[in-house]
C-alpha cells in the first residue's frame, strides 16, 4: 500500500505500446502488484501517485516533441511493419541519444497534484468455490445468487441458458 502507483494512459496496439514497458522498468510498478493501472486513452501520459501522501504528478510527452518523433525514420519504418528489433541501430541510436542528452523539460510536461483523487482498492484474502465449475474464485470477483456462489462465466451461462422447449 505504501508503494508508488503508476497510471498509464497509452493503451495498446499502436506505435508506442512499449511506453508501458518503460514505465514498469523505471518505476517497479507491475500488474501483479496491482500498482500499474491501465487507463487506455491513447495519450502519452503517466501519473505517478503516492498513496501515503495522496500526492501525484502527471507526466506527458510534449506535443511538439512527439510530432517531431513521428516524422523520424524510426516511426516511418515501424509504420511499414518493421518490428523494432529488426531496425538498424543507425535508425534507433539517434533517438536514444536525444532522449539521454536533451533537457527533460523539452520532452516532458509536468502537472503536480497535492491531493489526487485515487482510491486504493484493498487486497482481498477471501475466496469461494463456484457451485457449478467448482473452481476457486476470489470473493470480489464471485457473485452470490440464491445462496450459492458463482464465477462470472458460470453465472452468465446460468442466466443465459436456453429455455427448455415444451412438448
Ligand atoms: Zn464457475
Amino acid at each position: 500500500m505504501g508503494e508508488l502507483v503508476a497510471i498509464i494512459e497509452t493503451g495498446s496496439h499502436h506505435f508506442s505500446g512499449c511506453f508501458a514497458d518503460g514505465v514498469m522498468f523505471a518505476t517497479g510498478c507491475t500488474i501483479g502488484k496491482s500498482n500499474l493501472i491501465l487507463n487506455p486513452l491513447g495519450k502519452f501520459a503517466l501519473t505517478l501517485y503516492v498513496p501515503k501522501s495522496h500526492q501525484a504528478v502527471r507526466v506527458t510527452l510534449r506535443y511538439e516533441r512527439m510530432s517531431q518523433c513521428l516524422d523520424m525514420d524510426f516511426f516511418k519504418l515501424r509504420a511499414q511493419g518493421i518490428p523494432p528489433f529488426d531496425l538498424d541501430p543507425q535508425v534507433v541510436d539517434p533517438l536514444i541519444q536525444e532522449v539521454l542528452t536533451k533537457p527533460w523539460m523539452e520532452i516532458f510536461a509536468l502537472q503536480e497534484f497535492e491531493e489526487y483523487p485515487f482510491d486504493m482498492v484493498p487486497e482481498v484474502f477471501e475466496a469461494v468455490q463456484c457451485s457449478i465449475c467448482h473452481e476457486l474464485v476470489v470473493k470480489s470477483y464471485a457473485h452470490q445468487f440464491r445462496h450459492q456462489w458463482y464465477c462470472k462465466p458460470c453465472l452468465d451461462q446460468l442466466l443465459h441458458a436456453p429455455l427448455a422447449s415444451k412438448g
